[in-house]
């Protein structure tokens, strides 16, 4: 069995839940009320911005500490000094949050009379996470520091004994939206960081703790039992190990937080903090008035043009935006806010040790994650019968390319919103503007004209493909080949045609050739569904296959339909397709141009099927939405206009996306390559990657039966999100999108890897 660490299910909370369960805990053991709301907010407040070492997995210690008296219940803090704009509070032992508040709200109270204050705190306890308090001073127009002292962790530079605590330093600046806050340990890592890794089963790295004889730790379980039990395990300082690469400098900025909150504040400094009384810890809080600088306007708008300029900067990975300090925080709090907040299972234990032992009702859990046993999973919903996206699971099952709409796009919006045709329905086939855009992108990559009234806007390629087939082939029987995006079969039913598969060659790469086709074909046939790089297996038809196709289809009167919505993901760009006699094709602007919520397709025909077409989307959708085809006719304008011709008909943001998604392809196929009892298959191009799963069925991993049941007991044991491979008509396989970080797909793979080998380890698969 692989170490996992404390690796196990996950279940979800609402924030306010889980507020009133700390608040509860805390009173009950002799905290104030209102010290225990506060110190309630702020540890709730850490899990959802995601800082989780710091949430309510610390309540336990908390509630220890007043039951145990080493914390008290009934402090009250005061002030014991004061000059000018300088305080000193004594925090009376009691919990380190109302502690720390009560110097905060006196420091901005005081920076406002005075310009600038400094409050020092002594005799205090763990404040959770320091940037909750200068967020809380930015708010009232203070540029704000805060640091506080902590146990013994971190080594200086030199030595090889922990003498700092990780001694966090939050500095937080107002602007016109969220303050600017910067909040971090002076140690590479906390303990909180590493205890989340072991949880996850991933390693530490050299460079972040040394043993207690001086060496490199590598032994991530090691070095957290030794730092909690004394040992002589330290953390680094940032900058790690010497000078190289600036431990020196960390250990300065450590001792700047031990010096403010030790003999300064005149509280211990971290070698002293916790003695068998409690704790004596210190904190600083600096508060600078805007106001006291003059112009407060124009420091703020100064600060949103600097930020936006390093937003602006050069990244150093195209794929990853440059991030200011916080962001993350901000977006997790919004998104757990609204999803709930993640546990993992040693707190979920820990929170109901803690309703045990004070008599209080634990709070009431959501979803489990990583529960044992696929019966209590949610029930499925929406078109793919996936369950919901939860908080923690790293969802790969959709095929979506998310990127900010571009600027064009969201000028051309404006601009028609001034127009008065924003509230009159479009024409039928579509506007003008899109329609020539259209048509110029299809004319530069075949190099034929191509009028723009045989282009027929649709509501998304999947609207397109139904009134194409509508049109087409009612009544009659569809070729299919085999695999195939999920939604064919359905919607060729609805268009009132028959899907008839056709399984494509194991031999090369699951594609069909004539002779397969041949084999299906009756008189009813009436046209063959060709779709290239093909979701989900990412094969692609070259073009010596594409011909031999078609001529099969016009030799027998059949129409090929080219479903081009992947066409820049390919080995090569298709130039070939042309709509004719026997051809025609569906396109659309969800994937290659990443715009998949305006919902917009078309399909390119002769003016026979075009007429045909056209009056069914009439009949169905009508007129599609005016704003999201002028936006994306100012996408594929700027597209045509930054592409050259034929196969280099791609402008820049195609262009992007498409060497993106190779590199995301070799990244997911080398990640999951390692995954045992999935096989991956290599992909030509396209935005998936399958994974035959023939081995872990055949084991019975997971107790999964078929590809849908692994699918979901991966959904709920792992926490990765995949759709099943019968859905594309390939029983036995997994289908992953690609299109995410590198860091995502090796944290899926990861998670794959843990949980395929447990559950191996515990059938006996061996
Ligand atoms: N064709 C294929 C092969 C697809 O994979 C998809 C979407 N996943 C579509 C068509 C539908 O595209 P749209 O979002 O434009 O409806």
């Amino acid at each position: 069995m692989i170490s996992t660490g404390r690796q196990s299910r996950v279940s979800v909370v609402d924030s306010g839940q889980l507020t009133e369960f700390a608040v509860e805990a805390l009173v009950s053991v002799g905290a104030r009320p209102a010290q225990a709301a506060l110190t309630a907010e702020v540890l709730v407040a850490a899990d959802l911005a995601g800082v989780d070492s710091h949430g309510v997995a610390r309540l336990r210690r908390y509630v220890d500490g007043l039951r145990g008296g080493t914390i008290n219940g009934t402090a009250r803090p005061r002030i014991v000094d004061e000059r000018g704009g300088v305080s000193v509070v004594d925090a009376d032992n009691g919990l380190g949050q109302p502690a720390l508040c009560f110097a905060v709200d006196l420091g901005t109270e005081r920076a406002r009379e005075h310009g600038v204050a400094a409050v020092a705190v002594r005799r205090s306890n763990h404040i959770g996470i320091a940037g909750w308090y200068t967020e809380r001073a930015a708010r009232t127009g203070s540029f704000a520091l805060v640091t506080t002292n902590a146990t013994p962790q971190v080594t200086p530079v030199g030595a090889v004994e922990p003498m700092f605590g990780t001694d966090p330093v939050s500095y937080a600046v107002p602007t016109t939206g969220e303050p600017l806050c910067y909040d971090g340990a002076t140690s590479v890592v906390p303990r909180g960081v590493l205890e989340r890794l072991h949880r996850e089963g991933r390693p530490m790295l050299p460079g972040w703790a040394v043993t207690p004889d001086g060496a490199t730790a590598s032994d991530i379980a090691r070095v957290i039992a030794g730092l909690k039990a004394r040992e002589g395990y330290a953390l680094l300082p940032v900058g790690g190990p010497g000078q190289d690469l600036g431990g020196h400098k960390g250990s300065g900025i450590a001792l700047l937080a031990e010096l403010l909150c030790g003999p300064l504040t005149g509280a211990s400094w971290s070698l002293h903090t916790y003695g068998a009384q409690g704790a004596n810890l210190g904190h600083f809080v600096l508060c600078l008035n805007l106001m006291a600088l003059g112009e407060p306007g124009r420091i703020i708008g100064d600060i949103e043009t600097m930020t936006a300029e390093i937003r602006a900067a050069k990244r150093a990975d195209d794929e990853v935006p440059v991030r200011l300090p916080g962001e993350r925080r901000h977006r997790s709090a919004r998104e757990r806010s609204a999803n709930g907040i993640p546990l993992p299972g040693p707190v979920v234990e820990d929170l109901r040790e803690i309703a045990e032992l004070t008599g209080i009702t634990p709070p009431r859990l959501r979803t489990p994650l990583l529960a044992s046993g696929a019966r209590d999973m949610p029930p499925a919903r929406g078109e793919r019968g996936d369950p919901p996206g939860l908080p923690d699971t790293i969802d790969l099952s959709s095929g979506q390319i998310v990127e900010p709409l571009p600027a064009v796009a969201r000028e051309a919006m404006c601009r028609m919103l001034l127009e008065p045709r924003v509230s009159a329905y479009a024409p039928a086939p579509g506007l003008p503007e899109l329609r020539s855009a259209v048509a110029s992108h299809y004319e530069r990559r075949t190099g034929t004209a191509v009028p723009p009234e045989h282009i027929t806007v649709t509501a998304g390629a999947r609207h397109g493909l139904f009134a194409a087939i509508a049109a087409l082939a009612r009544g009659r029987e569809i070729l299919v080949p085999v695999p195939h995006w999920s939604h064919y079969p359905t919607v060729v039913r609805q268009a009132g045609a028959v899907p008839v598969t056709v399984p494509g060659d194991p031999a090369r790469g699951l594609l069909v050739d004539a002779a397969r086709l041949e084999a299906v074909r009756t008189p009813r046939t009436a046209a063959l569904l060709l779709n290239s790089p093909v979701n989900p297996s990412g094969a692609c038809y070259d073009e010596d296959q594409m011909r031999s196709l078609r001529a099969w289809a016009a030799c027998h009167d059949i129409r090929v339909i080219i479903d081009d919505v992947y066409w820049a993901y390919g080995s090569s760009v298709d130039t070939a397709v042309h709509a004719g006699p026997h051809e025609l094709v569906v396109g659309g602007a969800s994937k290659v141009y990443a715009l998949a919520g305006l919902r917009i397709g078309w399909v390119w025909a002769e003016p026979d099927y075009s007429a045909a077409v056209q009056e069914i989307v009439e009949h169905t959708t009508g007129p599609v939405a005016v704003l999201d085809q002028a936006a994306t006719a100012a996408v594929l304008r700027q597209e045509n206009s930054a592409g050259g011709t034929g196969s280099a008909v791609a402008g820049d943001g195609v262009r992007r996306r498409a060497a993106a998604l190779t590199r995301q392809r070799a990244w997911a196929l080398e990640a999951m390559a390692a995954v045992p009892y999935l096989r991956p298959l290599p992909p030509a191009g396209g935005i998936y990657l399958c994974l035959d799963a023939s081995q872990a069925l055949e084991g019975r991993l997971l107790g999964a039966a078929n590809d849908q049941e692994l699918c979901r007991a991966l959904r709920h044991h792992a926490g990765v999100g995949l759709r099943a491979g019968s859905t594309f008509g390939m029983p036995g396989f997994l289908r992953l999108c690609v299109a995410e970080t590198q860091d995502m797909l090796r944290t899926a793979a990861h998670r794959l890897t843990v949980c395929l080998t447990t559950a191996a380890d515990t059938v006996n698969y061996h």
